[in-house]
């Protein structure tokens, strides 16, 4: 078997694969790189008539966001994927084309008809049941524990493909971790944390408390941005559990931006949660998600939110629009407050900027001082180091590893670890390498 490499390989971002054999052909996730400048994969036009499948791992945009692109061209693949995944990848494409057209006013390279294309042509599958592509290799999904819904991908043709998509090996409070222990010749892996370990999740959440109890107590604001989609939710039941355990004094907790959308959607797809929290809502009335601690701003400026201490969860995560920057501007004079980045800030971003110790940032044109407390307090949907290699061992009779989605350092990392077990590939985009 073969796999092209179209995105995502020395990068996190553009996830894009061919997998083939003997006419048969599946591609693996179909995303974008967003930054400055979004970066698209690079699949040669030739290959269009080929593409008859496309499976996709989960909603975010490094994973979905080509496929109204795809689209547009006029191809009309079968989009594979979990329940969750197709629900959230609608509210994603709808949201980028959106953004996009604000960005780049009329030269739009796609649009929501696009999109609704795109969703007309989504395939559903459970997870552990296999399907057969219009090609007719046999595909399973299986849980990968990242976001709700996410699925790995085993491919079986001659020879037997996992790929990973984004994997977290542990659980969180809404999702059980990735399956474990199966059978395999070649993992196709991602490695975003491949040289760094994720601290305890028991100490993350002490420091997590600690910090929003300091800020509440001093009578101010604590303000954490995050992604629509995944830590967003996550983050919301930590804090409901805090303040139902009473290690968090109650409080107000604004939901603002996509986040109320991705809270729905989980509550509507309960059955990719965890056990815990499916059998708490089933045996009682008890549901988190419509806990009475949260709660939407009623005043369009805001202005009731800052009549007594509150916690704000607001997209974006990494402070590059949405309404998180409304409330840094009106937060950012007093020391009071603070803002807790709980996701990755990549280079460039205001959120980086900010955690880099910016004392002023840019919002709206306008130079906004930094006076409130800047903290980091990461919680992640993927893997450490360690939890990657442990994850990769527990396959029987696995052969060869092909490490994606990672930066140099943790690509590096990772091979000098695993090669003297495995081969192991780390492929750069435009290449074609044997599985
Ligand atoms: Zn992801
Ligand atoms: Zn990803």
């Amino acid at each position: 078997m073969e796999l092209n490499i179209y995105g995502g390989a020395h990068e996190v971002g553009r996830n894009c694969f061919m997998l083939h054999e003997k006419g048969k052909y599946i591609m693996l996730d179909c995303g974008v790189k967003l930054g400055e400048q979004t970066e698209y994969p690079l699949i040669p036009d030739a290959m269009g008539k080929h593409m008859r499948d496309i499976v996709v791992t989960h909603a975010h945009l490094d994973h979905s966001g080509y496929l109204p692109h795809v689209f547009k061209e006029g191809l009309r693949p079968n989009v594979h994927a979990t329940k969750p995944t197709k629900d959230l990848v609608a509210v994603l494409l709808a949201d980028y084309a959106r953004l996009g057209k604000a960005v780049r006013k009329g030269s739009e390279t796609f649009t929501q008809r696009d999109v609704d294309v795109v969703m007309n042509n989504f395939r559903l599958h459970e997870f552990r049941q296999p399907f057969h592509s219009g090609h007719g290799f046999k595909v399973s999904l299986l849980n990968a524990g990242h976001v709700l819904g996410s699925a790995m991908v085993l491919v079986e043709g001659e020879k037997k493909v996992l790929y990973t998509g984004d994997i977290s090996v542990r659980g969180t409070k809404l999702l059980d971790g990735c399956d474990r222990n199966f059978q395999c010749d070649t993992l196709i892996m991602e490695s975003t944390y491949g040289n760094e370990e994720l601290p305890a999740v028991k100490e993350t959440m002490k420091k997590l408390v600690h910090e929003i109890k300091e800020t509440l107590k001093e009578g101010g604001h604590v303000l954490i941005p995050s992604f629509a989609v995944g830590r967003g939710q996550e983050i919301l039941l930590l804090l409901e559990s805090y303040m139902k355990s009473g290690a968090i004094p109650e409080t107000k907790i604004y939901v603002e931006g996509m986040i109320g959308t991705g809270m729905k959607i989980t509550r509507q797809n309960l059955g990719y949660a965890k056990e815990e929290i499916k059998n708490r809502i089933l045996m009682s009335d008890d549901d988190p998600f419509k806990s009475p601690y949260f709660h939407t701003p009623r005043r369009k400026d805001r202005d009731d939110v800052f009549e007594e201490p509150a916690i704000v969860v607001s997209t974006s995560g990494m402070l590059t629009g949405g309404p998180a920057l409304g409330y840094v501007t009106r937060m950012a004079p007093d020391p009071k407050n603070k803002i807790i980045f709980m996701g990755y800030q990549a280079e460039g971003t205001r959120g980086r900027k900010i955690l880099n110790g910016d004392k002023e940032v840019e919002i709206d044109h306008k130079m906004v001082k930094m006076h409130m407390k800047v903290r980091e307090i990461r919680i992640s949907g993927h893997s450490g180091k360690s939890e990657l290699i442990q994850f990769a061992k527990g396959i029987k009779g696995l052969k060869k590893i092909v490490l994606i989605h990672g930066e140099e350092d943790a690509l590096k990392s990772m091979k000098e670890s695993l090669q003297r077990s495995y081969e192991v590939v780390v492929p750069s985009i435009g290449e074609e390498i044997k599985v």
